[in-house]
């Protein structure tokens, strides 16, 4: 095995084993990165010689026998819309273009604190509004398993990152599935967390109420590994729950699902989905019950029939009133105008983007008097009608299997043939957004045109430990992703298609 297919976890014993060194590792992703970047474009900045340093540090400590963290000398890779200190963080806007922010984001600091070698920042859509990555200010990220298509969105950068091997992790933000579908597109493990396991503190915010900082990886051990790093009280963020958080390593210890109840959605027509992916929820349903578990049909109909138009209303009313602080003069670029109002026209008119300047009209809309009423306040009260939905569901059911996506992962350039297939394809990620649940995305292996399948588990909001403990039992039964070659479409052959 070459050691930029190795697991986070495989990564961090042979460094301290010393096995091999986190400056080899380091080089061996950046290789890779250098050799297939040309055709992703995945990584909006690199930074080689800091990760070079961080590295030479990590094997120095280790030399002189000294302590180091869980993740000591392992790559990784944060989306470009998590604060790094001296370090250009543009989320992908170009009112952000040269932006250098004066202090890290909370996870960043854990993820060094816990030796983690900080490799760039990847790409997303435009202030992670969008569902493909091509609202980018670098243009499109391709998918690594095949590059005539998508990557997800947003977070498609961090997710091309792990599936293409330049590191073993990657930090997204999924606000409503932007990592949980990428993740499901490129074939790798991500998991959104429950609404307030992870600081937002430093997250350049696209909806507060739902933003969450969500770890990607080809492993479930290693979202679990992440997640012990990132889930921890933060007095920054006063969203961010104070409690003391479970051993989430020792969750995924679980030896099979011997007296779990699991709900498999049932409330779709075959039909209104691609067959392969409404296949994959049945493969999954017949694992559950191999390794034990009690599987029953379920259904959601509020959150299908409401949840994409309640995830919109919400999220671009928060939107519009977050990214009223990109005015010219406080962050990022500025434009001149004759009065004070121009000037904002000006700015905010030539630096955000289409889909970004989109939304935060409809969002200002939203919150204007009278559609307030008609809209945003009914949307306040779906969204708790959604949450005792689940919460009814919760009292029948361990966890819930669900698709992440719809469908397959779009050909680039869908976005402007078929936009609004863009906005329903978040159907089965923004209902568990909006009532803050735990999803996982789990990969199931490859079809047989070597297109990655999947399904989302969904747990009780704060069991994310128990999530990540029923992901890992299945995980054992359906195999981890490999590492792509980007422009290598892998044909699997019959017989070895997704478990
Ligand atoms: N696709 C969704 C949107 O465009 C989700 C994005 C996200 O989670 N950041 O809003």
């Amino acid at each position: 095995m070459e050691l930029y297919e190795l697991s986070a976890k495989e990564t961090a014993d042979g460094i301290r084993s010393k096995k091999f060194s986190a400056i080899e590792v380091t080089e061996a992703c950046l290789a890779r990165a250098d050799k297939f970047e040309g055709n992703v474009n995945a990584i909006i900045t690199l930074t080689a010689d800091a990760a070079l340093a961080s590295a030479r540090e990590i094997d120095a400590r280790i030399a002189r026998g000294e302590s180091v963290g869980p993740l000591a000398g392992v790559p990784y890779f944060a989306k470009d819309n998590f604060c790094t200190k001296g370090t250009r963080t543009t989320c992908s806007s170009k009112i952000l273009e040269n932006w250098l922010p004066t202090y890290n984001a909370s996870a960043i600091n854990y993820m060094n604190d816990a030796g983690a070698v900080m490799m760039g920042k990847t790409n997303l859509d435009e202030f992670a509004m969008g569902s493909s990555t091509e609202n980018s200010i670098i243009g499109p990220t391709k998918n690594p398993r095949d590059l005539g298509r998508v990557p997800g969105g947003s977070s498609g950068g961090s997710a091309a990152s792990v599936a293409a091997g330049y590191a073993p992790i990657a930090l997204g933000t999924d606000t409503g599935g932007s990592v949980r579908q990428p993740a499901c597109f490129c074939g790798v493990q991500g998991m959104k967390p429950s609404y307030g396991q992870v600081s937002r503190y430093g997250i350049l915010a696209y909806a507060s109420s739902l933003d969450q900082v969500s770890p990607l990886a080809r492993t479930v051990e290693d979202l679990a590994i992440s997640m012990e790093v990132l889930a921890r009280p933060d007095p920054h963020d006063t969203t961010c729950d104070a409690y003391d958080r479970p051993r989430f390593t020792e969750a995924i210890e679980l030896p099979d699902l011997k007296g779990k109840k699991i709900g498999v959605f049932e409330g779709f027509e075959s039909s209104q989905m691609d067959a392969e992916l409404y296949g994959a929820l049945q493969k999954t349903a017949g694992h559950c019950r191999d390794a034990g578990a009690v599987v029953e049909p379920m259904d959601l109909p509020i959150a299908v029939k409401y949840g994409v138009a309640t995830y919109y209303v919400t999220a671009l009313a928060d939107a519009s009133s977050k990214l009223a602080c990109y005015d010219g003069m406080r962050y990022g670029s500025h434009l001149d105008g004759q009065t004070l109002n121009e000037m904002y026209v000006n700015t905010r008119t030539a630096c955000f983007g289409e889909e970004v300047r989109r939304r935060i009209i409809l969002g200002t809309c939203l919150l204007t008097e009278g559609f307030y009423q008609n809209y945003y306040g009914p949307a306040l009260k779906v969204r708790q009608r959604m949450v005792d939905e689940f919460d009814e569901l919760f009292g029948r059911f361990d966890a819930y299997i669900l698709p992440t996506s719809p469908s397959l992962p779009y050909r680039i350039g869908m976005k402007e043939t078929d936009p609004n297939r863009l906005y329903l394809g978040d159907i089965f990620t923004v209902p568990i957004s909006l009532a803050g649940l735990p999803g996982i995305n789990l990969s199931m292996g490859l079809n047989a045109d070597g297109l990655p399948l999947s399904v989302q588990l969904v747990g009780q909001r704060y069991f994310d430990a128990e999530l990540l403990g029923i992901a890992s039992v299945l995980e054992r039964v359906m195999g981890k992703p490999r590492v792509a070659t980007p422009g290598v479409v892998e044909k699997t052959q019959k017989g070895e298609e997704a478990k």
